[in-house]
């Protein structure tokens, strides 16, 4: 059987380009379903496993070609929990991997963002599996408590880790990199407001009051129970 044509990922969104997420312009793929519950959890829509929708493997391929063609510089997947869904992540990454080959892209690094920790993942023979084409992944639970600086990552004890060549030559200059204020991207699609990126405590709470304020009436948010 061809698993890259079978494979479903339940997914919660698809949204570029992302520039919030890792290096340069990317694809971003947030996964549906996560059982972990950090307090303080920016994306509490994507819990639910029986949110968000089905997409093949293969279709989510093609959009990591179509972005390719326009220049992106990686794909970032995100959720919800990427490795509640290992075989069909797995999938996706191996899918990637060979189109951006295909492509002459090899240069586009693949990004996993994962609540798993890493000895979770070390102990996991499904989870490594599924992390096989990642180039880098940042682990950890969300820990609203333990606020950071550092880029790409939303609390001082998660950790990115380069895993691949490529994962070392794009994100080693960027372990220890500190911003700031780490960027947010504002989406607007089908109605919903997305905010992209890792914001520290209280920003979230802070965008609402000042998009209120210009007029934006909110029906309903991802960052409140
Ligand atoms: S921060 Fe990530 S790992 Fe934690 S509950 Fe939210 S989606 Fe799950």
């Amino acid at each position: 059987m061809d698993m890259t044509r079978s494979a479903i990922l339940r997914v919660a969104e698809v949204l570029g380009p992302v520039t919030s997420l890792g290096p340069g312009r990317r694809l971003g793929v947030w996964v549906q379903g996560c059982p972990l519950a950090c307090a303080g959890c920016m994306s509490r829509h994507t819990w639910d496993p029986r949110g968000g929708r089905d997409v093949l493997v293969e279709r989510l391929g093609e959009l990591w070609g179509r972005a390719l063609g326009d220049g992106y510089e990686g794909l970032t997947v995100s959720g919800g929990e990427p490795l509640e869904q290992p075989g069909a992540v797995g999938e996706l990454l191996k899918t990637a991997d060979r189109i951006r080959r295909a492509a002459g892209r090899a240069d586009a690094d693949l990004l996993v963002y994962t609540g798993r920790e890493e000895t979770e993942i070390a102990d996991s023979a499904e989870a490594r599996a599924a992390l096989g084409h990642a180039d880098a992944v940042v682990t950890g639970r969300y820990r609203a408590g333990e606020p950071t600086r550092l880029v790409w990552r939303g609390s001082a004890n998660q950790r990115l880790i380069p895993r691949t060549p490529l994962g070392h030559r794009r994100y080693g200059p960027h372990l220890r990199r500190l911003v700031d204020r780490p960027e947010l991207q504002v989406r607007v699609t089908d109605g919903a407001v997305h905010i992209i990126g890792v914001p520290r405590p209280g920003e979230l709470a802070a965008l609402e009051r000042d998009l209120v304020a210009r007029g934006v009436t909110f029906e309903g948010n991802t960052w409140r129970p």
